[in-house]
């Protein structure tokens, strides 16, 4: 069994290593060299006899077209034909239309074809090119005494009466021995350039694949929990742009999870302060105040508030992860401003009377928005609850909403604290949380993730202007609405 399974692992491994860049560049690049090798291999066995031959024709003929053009233009010389016959390996005869030959080159000796002709042979391939529309005639045949082939051009010169024959004959010698040394260097460059191909190769995949191997190894760092580790891509320009991306992912995840920790450690203080009290005062009742009315009226009250603390803290938390997964639906309809932060301004009363805060509320009627009323009042509660936490000891709190061209600004301003420029963009993440600080009203580290949440939900421009020892003020804007 045991043994099964490791070969199975094994088999794995060996096709997870055949699937690597790795070995994948290398495989195209020996395919490719191979290919190269049989192609250069083939093409040279199928076409080496046809263009050699090709080649002799061509010869044959421009030497040919070279001589009737001197001819005509009374350029041509003996030492002309010479160098033709010699450079190019050719037997040239000269004629007139007697059969006398005016000028002979044999490149060949006992081997030329014309040479070895009688005259009546010769007068034969003069007809033969008389009678051509051209006035040549081009033919490749055996030559019989030496056993090769032979290629024969007459063209025919000048004057109708008195022309002059040009012969022109060369042999097409069997190339089968040429062909097999060719083919032996051809192995041995073969064999060299599979040899030092598949080293490139090696190297070069290896190469390639170095900066991958590099972050992976990184990233299997990352996943173990290490975020201090570095992406390094350095090689490529998208290794680079992978690198630089991953260094900036570890470095969110290491926010967020750093994030996670103190909300964590904030939550479970802030469950363990209110469930403590509960636990302290239910213990009262029993041992003390169980039968003294008022005693235990005001101890149960204590045990409610704290509750109520309890279920705001679970309450956020159940909001946010709601809103989080995009299960927060939004039930719209067209709100009244003033009359919903009228209605939300009676909870503040009690603060008002009894911590001696005050509230300037400014909406005026006739504003209208599109907008989810549970889910709006909530932002509004955060918002003014977060003001009342940070306002500071001048403790005046503002709300107000203004017109600005088609759209609506509500705003909650504090005279507190203020906010400054680096925490403003980490305020709104979901887990930052400024120091631990004198609350007057219950916060959880999640009040304005959820505003965030809910107001990108409603697709509404958000933010805040705050200064240091100033205040703040969180605004949201939208498009202003006909009452219904
Ligand atoms: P909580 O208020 O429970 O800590 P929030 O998500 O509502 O959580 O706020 C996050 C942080 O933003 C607060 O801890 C505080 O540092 C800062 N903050 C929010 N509102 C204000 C404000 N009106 N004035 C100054 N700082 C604020």
């Amino acid at each position: 069994m045991k043994k099964r399974a490791e070969k199975q692992a094994g088999l794995q491994n060996i096709k997870k290593s055949l699937r690597s860049v790795r070995f994948t560049v290398w495989i195209y690049f020996a395919i490719f060299i191979v290919a190269i090798l049989v192609l250069i291999w083939i093409t040279f066995t199928a076409t080496f006899t046809a263009n050699y031959r090709t080649q002799k024709e061509n010869t044959v003929r421009s030497v040919g077209e070279h001589i009737v053009t001197a001819l005509y233009g009374g350029g041509l010389s003996g030492r002309t034909i010479d160098a033709l016959g010699r450079d190019n390996d050719l037997c040239i005869i000269l004629q007139d239309s007697y059969g006398i030959t005016l000028y002979s080159y044999d490149a060949l000796g006992g081997n030329c074809y014309i040479h070895g002709s009688g005259a009546s042979e010769l007068a034969g391939y003069r007809t033969l090119a008389d009678s051509a529309a051209d006035g040549q005639y081009y033919t490749e045949m055996k030559n019989e005494t030496i056993d090769q082939d032979t290629i024969l051009l007459v063209r025919k010169v000048g004057d109708v009466e008195y022309p002059m024959y040009v012969f022109i004959n060369t042999t097409v010698e069997p190339v089968a021995a040429t062909v097999s040394l060719i083919r032996s260097q051809m192995m041995q460059i073969s064999a060299a350039m599979l040899i030092l191909g598949f080293g490139i190769s090696i190297f070069l995949s290896n190469l390639i694949s170095r900066p991958i191997v590099r972050i992976t190894r990184s990233a299997r760092k990352l996943g173990q929990g290490d975020y201090n580790v570095e992406f390094n891509g350095s090689g490529y320009t998208e290794t680079e742009q992978l690198a630089d991306t991953l260094n900036f992912a570890s470095h969110e995840i290491s926010k967020v999870d750093g994030m996670r920790r103190d909300l964590m450690a904030n939550i479970s203080h802030d469950l363990r302060t209110p469930l403590t009290m509960v636990k302290a005062y239910a213990e009262m009742i029993r041992d003390l105040s169980g039968d003294d009315p008022v005693k235990r009226a005001q101890h149960l009250d204590v045990i409610i508030d704290e509750s109520d603390r309890l279920a705001a803290l679970v309450n956020d938390i159940l909001d946010l992860t709601k809103l989080e997964n995009g299960t927060g639906e939004l039930n719209l309809g067209v709100i009244d401003l003033h009359g919903c932060i009228e209605s939300i301004m009676t909870r503040y009363t009690i603060l008002a009377e009894q911590k001696g805060y005050t509230f300037i509320v400014s909406v005026p009627e006739g504003m209208y928005i599109r907008a989810d009323e549970i889910k709006l009042e909530q932002v509004l509660y955060n918002l003014i609850n977060n003001a009342v936490n940070y306002s500071g000891e001048e403790k005046t709190i503002y709300v107000t909403a203004v017109r600005q061209g088609g759209d609506i600004e509500v705003a909650v301003t504090d005279t507190g604290e203020g906010i400054s420029k680096e925490l403003m963009p980490l305020i709104f993440d979901r887990y930052y949380r400024a120091e631990k600080s004198k609350r007057e009203v219950i916060g959880t580290g999640l009040g304005l993730s959820i505003v965030k949440q809910i107001l990108i939900l409603h697709g509404f421009e958000f933010g805040v202007r705050s200064e240091v020892g100033t205040g703040s003020t969180f605004w949201f804007r939208t498009q202003s609405v006909e009452g219904s």
